[in-house]
C-alpha cells in the first residue's frame, strides 16, 4: 500500500512538473550532454546554452518549472535523476536546495576567481551567476531623494501610509529581512519590520511590479523592489515618475541576491556540468547572462549593460549569501510575529 502511494505521489509530482514546464525533452545525460533543471525562465537561459554548445560541442538539455517543484522532483528521482545541474533564483532557495541534499560540492579555481566569495556557497554547493539588487524605489512627484537613506529608515513614522512592500511569503522578502537581522541584530530588525508594517499604505503586494504601479497610481510613495523589475517597467513606460534609490550607502550597502546554480548530487556528467558552470561564469557568458534580465554580472570584472549602468553605481552588501538561507526561518518567525503578511 505504502509503495503504491509513493509511486502515485511520484507520478503526480512528475505530471505536475511536466505541465508547468516548457521544455520536456529530458534525456539521460551522456558525456556529450548536460541536463539542467531550471526555475530561471527559458528565454533567459536558452541563448546561453546554445552558445555553450556552439563553443564546446556539449549539448544542454533543460527543463524549466517552479523551483520548489523541481527540488521535489530531484528528491523523488534521487540517484535516477537525469539532471546534472539545478539552476534557480535567490540564495534563500539555493540554500534550501542545499539542505535537501540535491547538490554536490564543487571546487573550481575558475569559479573562485570569476565569482566573489560572498556570492558563492562556502561549501561549494552552489554559485551565484547573476546579481539582483533589492533597493528603494520612489515617486519622483512626491518624494525628494534627500529624504531617503536606508531600509531601516522606511520604518520612520514620516512614511506612515506611504509605503508599499512585497508579501513576506516571497523568498526575496525573507532574504532581505535575513540580511537586516544579520547586519543589525534581531532586536533592531524587529523594530524595523514593526515600523514598516505600521507604515504600509496597503496590504503587501504579490509582485514587485504591483508595488511600482501602486506608486504610479498614487497609492503609496516608496517601496522596495528588485531592480530588473524597475528596468522592465521603465522599458515599457519610459515616462513613469519613478526612480531607484541606492539604500544603505553609508553603512552595509544595497541588499543583493543572486540567481545561481549547482551540480546535482547524482549527476552522471560532473565534468561537463562543471565545464558549463565555469563557462557561465566567464566574461563572454556573464555579459549575456546578466543583460538578458537586466541584472548585474556576478563576475565583477564585467560591466553591466548600458541601461542597467544608467541607474548609477552603488555599494553592495558583502554578506555571504548563505547567511540569507541560514537566517531564513528566523526572518519568517520575526515577520509573522510583527504582523507582516
Ligand atoms: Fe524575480
Amino acid at each position: 500500500m505504502f509503495i503504491y502511494t509513493k509511486k502515485l505521489l511520484l507520478l503526480l509530482a512528475l505530471f505536475a512538473t511536466l505541465f508547468t514546464s516548457s521544455v520536456t525533452q529530458v534525456q539521460a545525460a551522456t558525456n556529450d550532454t548536460v541536463t539542467v533543471y531550471s526555475s530561471r525562465k527559458e528565454h533567459l537561459i536558452q541563448p546561453l546554452f546554445e552558445q555553450f554548445t556552439k563553443e564546446t560541442g556539449v549539448e544542454v538539455n533543460y527543463l524549466t518549472g517552479k523551483g520548489s517543484d523541481l527540488i521535489e522532483r530531484l528528491k523523488l528521482e534521487g540517484e535516477k535523476t537525469p539532471a546534472d545541474m539545478f539552476m534557480t533564483v535567490d540564495a534563500g532557495d539555493l540554500w534550501y536546495a542545499g539542505t535537501q541534499n540535491i547538490f554536490q560540492s564543487v571546487s573550481s579555481d575558475i569559479l573562485n576567481s570569476n565569482i566573489p566569495s560572498h556570492l558563492r556557497d562556502p561549501g561549494g554547493l552552489w554559485t551565484g551567476l547573476s546579481v539582483r539588487a533589492r533597493t528603494i524605489v520612489y515617486s519622483t512627484d512626491r518624494v525628494n531623494p534627500n529624504e531617503l537613506s536606508t531600509y531601516a529608515e522606511l520604518a520612520n513614522a514620516k512614511w506612515s501610509g506611504r509605503l508599499c512592500l512585497r508579501t513576506s511569503k516571497k523568498i526575496y522578502t525573507k532574504s532581505l529581512v535575513a540580511s537586516i537581522i544579520h547586519n543589525q541584530g534581531n532586536e533592531n530588525a524587529k523594530q524595523i519590520v514593526t515600523g514598516w508594517v505600521s507604515n504600509l499604505a496597503a496590504v503587501p503586494n504579490a509582485k514587485d511590479s504591483h508595488i511600482m504601479n501602486a506608486i504610479i497610481a498614487g497609492q503609496c510613495d516608496v517601496g522596495i523592489v528588485n531592480t530588473y523589475y524597475f528596468g522592465r517597467l521603465i522599458e515599457e513606460n519610459p515616462e513613469a515618475p519613478l526612480k531607484l534609490y541606492w539604500a544603505n550607502q553609508n553603512s552595509t550597502g544595497v541588499h543583493v541576491n543572486v540567481s545561481g546554480a549547482g551540480v546535482t548530487k547524482y549527476s552522471s556528467n560532473v565534468e561537463g556540468s562543471i565545464q558549463l558552470l565555469e563557462w557561465l561564469s566567464s566574461a563572454r557568458a556573464q555579459s549575456i547572462y546578466a543583460s538578458l534580465n537586466k541584472e548585474y554580472p556576478a563576475n565583477q570584472n564585467i560591466a553591466s549593460d548600458e541601461i542597467v549602468s544608467s541607474w548609477g553605481s552603488f555599494k553592495q552588501d558583502k554578506m555571504n549569501l548563505s547567511i540569507a538561507g541560514k537566517l531564513q526561518s528566523e526572518a519568517v518567525t520575526l515577520m509573522q510575529r510583527q504582523g507582516y503578511k
